[in-house]
């Protein structure tokens, strides 16, 4: 079994970014602006926006983290994207979720413009990427594609089988195994034989937040399996992969920590470095 090491694939697509970001800096006199608004003090949040920025900053990008309390009023926020939107210095805005219950998640997303927003949460940005038009991808299945397609370029006719339907993953994750010709069947709660739907994948992505819910014996030999999970147990952080077990048949796998959770910072500077690019045409 080969290990996707996602650790490796990150610290090499920040690489890949920060050559790019000097390149564009020759080119436009000026460096991509990533903004990322970060409400409430939920430790998880905390981590995750300093983790972002301090990536954007070893990449080279311009990042600003504006702070609020839980208490901010949904006006003062929409106010702020507002304008962020119209900020020539600013090529990418970020609203770190989950948001206080009084704040309206969708209004947030919505008021974002569609050209900065780098989560690719945006309806204009999902509906582009199921139509196959150019446009921001969420980070997380954006770097499970990235992992997948350095393991193995040519996806044609594979079958993948993507457990979950979150908007967040497992919907955008099947537009773009799609977009490489797999043939996709996209399962929830609800399917009724998951074993039985994962036995006939080349490719497994599962994103559902079970701990170790895909067992060895779902898995045929030779199937790649991307674990998107992060769950905490009583041994520690897992994900929604039992890893010893897969190892067994799978013939390569990410580990959780080190395997998905490092793409998806990568991408999020990707995609800001994308939105950059494309306002400068
Ligand atoms: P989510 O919004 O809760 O969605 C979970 C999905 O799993 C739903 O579609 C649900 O089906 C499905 N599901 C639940 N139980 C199932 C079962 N027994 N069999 C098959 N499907 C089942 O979760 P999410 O936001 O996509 O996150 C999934 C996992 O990824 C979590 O562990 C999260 O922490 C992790 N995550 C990791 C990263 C990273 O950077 N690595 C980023 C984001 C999230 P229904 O639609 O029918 O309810």
């Amino acid at each position: 079994m080969i290990l996707i090491d996602g650790k490796k694939a990150a610290a090499e697509l920040r690489a890949e970014l920060k050559q790019e970001v000097t390149e564009l800096k020759a080119k436009h006199n000026k460096v991509p602006g990533l903004t990322v608004i970060l409400i409430g003090d939920l430790t998880p949040s905390q981590i995750y926006v300093r983790n972002k920025e301090k990536s954007a900053n070893e990449v080279g990008l311009k990042s600003e983290v504006i702070k609020y309390p839980d208490s901010v009023e949904e006006k003062t926020v929409l106010e702020k994207i507002k304008e962020l939107n119209s900020d020539k210095t600013v090529s990418g805005i970020l609203v770190q979720l989950p948001l206080p219950k009084h704040i309206d998640k969708q209004k947030v997303i919505e008021a974002i413009h569609p050209s900065k927003d780098v989560d690719g949460f945006h309806p204009m940005n999902v509906g582009n990427l199921s139509s196959g038009y150019e446009s921001s991808i969420p980070c997380t299945p954006l770097g499970c594609y990235l992992l997948i397609k350095k393991f193995e370029p040519n996806l044609n006719g594979k079958k993948a089988v993507v457990v979950g339907r979150s908007n967040l993953n497992g919907k955008p994750m099947t537009q773009l195994l799609l977009k490489e010709n797999c043939t996709v069947t996209i399962t929830h709660s609800k399917t009724k034989d998951l074993k039985a739907e994962c036995l006939e994948a080349d490719i497994i992505v599962a994103a559902v937040g079970i701990p170790e819910l895909v067992r060895g014996d779902w898995v045929k030999k030779d199937a790649i399996v991307i674990d998107v999970g992060i769950n905490k147990t009583d041994k520690g952080i897992v994900g929604d992969v039992h890893f010893e077990e897969v190892s067994k048949n799978a013939k390569a796998l990410t580990p959780v920590p080190g395997g998905v959770g490092p793409m998806t910072i990568a991408c999020l500077l990707k995609n800001t470095i994308d939105c950059f690019k494309r306002s400068q045409i």
